[in-house]
């Protein structure tokens, strides 16, 4: 692949569904493999080969969706070095850039004009130890406005991840300088149950489900 390219599994128009801006119209590139093999991964299918296509057709086909928001997401989308080109043309053009990443990448290089939404991987993914802890520490540093630019998500299947992730956000402090979207993996844990424990421990955190799947066929892709 050229440094102009990238390997694509699907550019889609749905509803953003896992985020602070969850229920936005959102126009998405999925970036094609990860490798990181997280359990309950629900785009596994993202780890085939996608099709290679340079960044300016990318661009003109996601900007045909006229949508309020561009996420750029995976798969990993740091794996691909061309992101960073696609990312800063898009904040170039005044887009509302979003990327979501697994975590296991620094974000450091990544437009500071680009929203980050970092997930935090509990126990039950079975790959919390490659949390890279270089993300939270790149969030810790950055100044306002910038620190704003920076959100963490967890999905949570169980209260071993409940505790885990409480006590990571104790350790850093993370819910006094930004958003924690806190969720339940669709189908493991019951959302009642997760929003009874954060109401009990008064947590500064946000509860969010996976809109997409409450629309649409969870198991659909392209939403
Ligand atoms: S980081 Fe995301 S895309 Fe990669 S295996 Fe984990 S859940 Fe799937």
């Amino acid at each position: 692949m050229s440094a102009g390219t990238l390997n694509i599994s699907e550019i889609f128009h749905s509803i953003q569904g896992e985020s602070s801006f969850s229920g936005w119209p959102c126009a998405f590139i999925r970036l094609a493999g990860c490798g990181h093999g997280c359990f309950g991964c629900d785009t596994v299918y993202a780890e085939r080969d996608g099709v290679t296509l340079e960044v300016g057709e990318i661009m003109q086909q996601v900007l045909a969706f006229r949508a309020p928001f561009i996420e750029v997401t995976g798969g990993e989308p740091l794996l691909q070095p061309a992101v960073h080109t696609l990312l800063r043309q898009l904040c170039d053009l005044d887009q509302k850039v979003l990327l979501e990443t697994g975590g296991f990448l620094s974000v450091e290089g990544v437009d500071c004009r680009v929203h980050k939404i970092i997930d935090l991987k509990p126990p039950s993914s079975g790959v919390c130890d490659q949390n890279n802890p270089e993300n939270i520490e790149l969030a810790l540093a950055a100044e306002l406005p910038l620190r704003s630019a920076f959100e963490f998500k967890m999905v949570l299947a169980g209260r071993d991840d409940y505790e885990w992730a409480t006590s990571l956000l104790d350790e850093y402090r993370l819910t006094d300088s930004f958003t924690i979207m806190m969720g339940v993996a669709f189908g493991k844990l019951d959302p009642a149950e997760l929003a009874e424990w954060m109401l009990r421990d008064r947590l500064r955190a946000r509860m969010q489900l996976q809109l997409h799947k409450y629309i649409w066929d969870p198991a659909m892709r392209g939403v």
